[in-house]
């Protein structure tokens, strides 16, 4: 603030101090004149170059300032001392005139002064007091009233000068302390537009980021609740595709067992209760398992499926067809009304059945055997009525006189007595409770005894001995034929070491074809014969000629590897089942063995099918036995036919183990065979 009015009164000053130092030229001394003129214009210069300077300094670098005031107060009081010496030095020469000017501009400095030095009360004051002063007390001291006067005069108007520029440097003061406080507060004003501004930048960008994250946010939610959409999606299509899988059969598309027991079981509801009547037919396709062997599964499967079409093409709306299992088809119909319905309806299907088929590897021609059974007379329940009709269509295929079978209560005796059976002989199995039974074979040429065949039997508490011929289906049905044939190979091969004679007999056992199709009876032969330590070449096998009906992928290797271990074949009951000559050429059998229903009418009409079979085996290189020989002209008819080895009550009964060593020890079949022989030929 001193120095903010400093130029004006500097220049001020140096107008005043020259027109002064004018008006007393010719009343002082020039030399002093001049040289306080000088003295005070270069103080004033001075001031002005400081006053100058501080301006441009001040611009460019802020200091505290203390120096420059202290520079401004030298300056003020040299000035001030100047101003003083003016009266003290010239007063007194110059006239009246003169006086009153020095008054008059000494005054009006001071005047001035008390408001440029405001700031300052005691440069103010001290200003003051330098210039009005001395004159004052000067003109005081001269003579006359009129000095007196302007003595007075001026020590009043420095009276006032005084407090006036107390005042003044007050309201200066408090003007500098405004100003500080405006400047505090602006500034504190700019560091809170700063900061507003920086928090307003800071704000304005975590908006950004924020909107920027909530828009990845919204982009990761929609990309996620897309994902979502698709995974639920394609849960929604497996859980109805599982749905459909787990209720519909994958090859046919017809519905499956669950399926159709559940929706059975509503129609009983219905039926119930509207008082209506309902059949189930149990359907099984005939001869589909030579398809599949023959023809391979995927003509198998084709059939299967053509079957579906045309059950599905036949029957009428609302009907419930299932694929019950494998060649197996359950069908359900409310509403029919007699049973005639129901086996007119079966058999109007049973003739589109028998149309042939025809897949890529050829034309099949396929029958089928169907049960009934009708709600409420053969069963209340689903799982009873498809049980009657499957046990009807079963008693069906046993019966082998028709197509199509009723069901009637007494074929749930039946089912009853074959459980119990079943049940029974696996109890047998497990408790070693079975037997083995031998009965001899003789050959032809020499009446000796070539071979022992084994037989099992089961001596059923309280019925006595049970037919193998009753059991072993059953047992094959069950899954029981494994272990019962494993114990008749172990039996077998140890009783046949221990027989006696120089050339011991060697032994048949029968296997079932369950038992090569199972894919272990290789492994079986050799564990048996190798804990009896009885050679392989005293071992033979006898199977059924339902081996032509089983899986030949299966049992021709079976059958090699054990023909390649020494084991011998035979082919068994031969003539009576499924038999085709072509296969002859790839089984490896050694023997055929004539049923004992051809031995027994061979002097009625079977001689020509012996005849025929020995020339077969001829062809082959196989040797032929004839079992069930019960009569000496049997034998005699049947040597003279060709046969080489001869089976029967003529020859043995069925001896259990002792009584085949016994028989083996103390007889000589050779001799007993050519007395019988003899006997018949005399
Ligand atoms: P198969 O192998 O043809 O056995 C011959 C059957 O004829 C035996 O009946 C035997 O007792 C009987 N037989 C023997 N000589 C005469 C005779 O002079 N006249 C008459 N009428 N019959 C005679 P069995 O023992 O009841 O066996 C029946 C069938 O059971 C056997 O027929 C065989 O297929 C099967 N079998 C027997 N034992 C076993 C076995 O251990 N395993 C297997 N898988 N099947 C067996
Ligand atoms: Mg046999
Ligand atoms: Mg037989």
């Amino acid at each position: 603030m001193l120095y903010r009015h400093a130029v004006g009164s500097v220049l001020v000053s140096l107008f005043a101090s020259s027109g002064l130092a004018f008006v007393s030229i010719g009343h002082v001394s020039s030399l002093r004149l001049e040289s306080w003129w000088l003295l005070i214009a270069s103080v004033l210069l001075l001031r002005g170059l400081d006053v100058l300077h501080f301006h441009r300094v001040r611009a460019s670098r802020l200091r505290s300032g203390r120096i420059e005031i202290q520079r401004f107060a030298l300056g003020v009081i040299v000035t001030a001392a100047l101003w003083a010496a003016f009266p003290l030095s010239f007063l007194r020469e110059l006239n009246q005139t003169g006086r009153a000017c020095t008054a008059i501009v000494l005054c009006g400095m001071a005047g001035g002064s008390a408001t440029v030095l405001a700031p300052s009360k005691t440069l103010s004051s001290f200003f003051c007091a330098f210039l009005v002063l001395p004159a004052s007390v000067l003109f005081l001291l001269f003579p006359g009233s009129e000095n007196t006067f302007l003595g007075l005069l001026g020590c009043g108007f420095f009276g006032i000068m005084y407090a006036s520029s107390r005042l003044t440097n007050r309201a200066a003061m408090t003007a500098i302390r405004l100003s500080r406080a405006n400047e505090a507060l602006l500034a504190a004003m700019e560091d809170e537009r700063q900061r507003t501004e920086t928090a307003n930048v800071e704000l304005k960008r975590a908006k950004s980021a924020l909107s920027e994250a909530n828009q990845s946010l919204e982009t990761r939610i929609r990309a996620r609740t897309a994902d979502l959409e698709k995974e639920m999606g394609e849960k929604e299509r497996y859980a109805k595709e599982l749905a459909l899988l787990a209720s519909t059969d994958a090859l046919t598309g017809l519905c499956n067992r669950v399926t159709l027991t559940r929706r059975l079981s509503s129609a009983l509801a219905v039926a119930e209760a509207h008082g209506q009547s309902l059949a189930v037919l149990f359907l099984d396709l005939e001869k589909f398992k030579e398809v599949n062997d023959l023809m391979g599964h995927l003509a198998g499967d084709r059939v299967l499926q053509v079957v579906a079409q045309r059950l599905l093409h036949r029957l009428p709306p609302h009907v419930q067809l299932a694929r019950w299992g494998g060649d197996e088809f359950v069908i359900a119909l409310a509403g029919l009304d007699t049973a005639g319905t129901a086996v007119d309806l079966a058999s109007n299907l049973n003739r589109c059945l028998s149309d042939p088929i025809e897949i890529e590897s050829g034309v099949v021609k396929i029958d089928a055997t169907i049960g009934i059974a009708l709600y409420p007379d053969h069963g209340r329940t689903e799982s009873d009525l498809i049980r009657a009709a499957d046990m009807a269509m079963y008693a069906s295929k046993e019966e082998k006189r028709s197509k199509i079978r009723l069901f009637d209560p007494t074929l749930s005796g039946q089912l009853t007595k074959r459980r119990m059976l079943e049940r029974a002989l696996r109890e047998a199995i497990d408790n070693g409770s079975l037997e083995i039974a031998f009965q001899p074979v003789i050959a032809a040429s020499t009446g000796e005894c070539e071979t022992l065949e084994a037989l099992v039997r089961w001596n059923y508490p309280g019925r006595g001995y049970v037919s193998p011929a009753e059991f072993i289906p059953l047992a094959e049905r069950s899954g029981e034929i494994g272990p019962l044939g494993r114990w008749v190979l172990v039996k077998a091969c140890q009783e046949a070491v221990s027989w006696p004679g120089r050339k011991p007999p060697s032994v048949s056992v029968n296997v079932s074809a369950v038992q090569i199709e199972s894919g272990t009876l290789p492994m079986d032969v050799a564990a048996a014969l190798r804990d009896a330590a009885l050679p392989s070449s005293r071992l033979r096998l006898e199977l059924t000629e339902s081996v032509f009906a089983g899986d030949r992928r299966h049992i021709i290797p079976a059958l090699n590897a054990l023909r390649d271990s020494g084991v011998r074949i035979s082919l068994d009951d031969f003539g009576t089942g499924f038999s085709c000559l072509a296969d002859l050429r790839r089984l490896p059998v050694d023997h055929l063995k004539i049923d004992k229903s051809f031995v027994e009418s061979i002097h009625t009409d079977s001689a020509p099918i012996v005849s025929a079979i020995v020339t077969t085996a001829q062809a082959f290189g196989l040797e032929v036995v004839a079992e069930g020989v019960e009569t000496t002209a049997q034998a005699e008819k049947l040597v003279g036919l060709g046969v080489h080895y001869l089976q029967g009550y003529l020859f043995s009964d069925i001896l259990l183990p002792d009584a085949a060593r016994a028989w083996l020890r103390d007889r000589n079949p050779a001799i007993h065979f050519k007395t019988a022989a003899g006997a018949i030929g005399s």
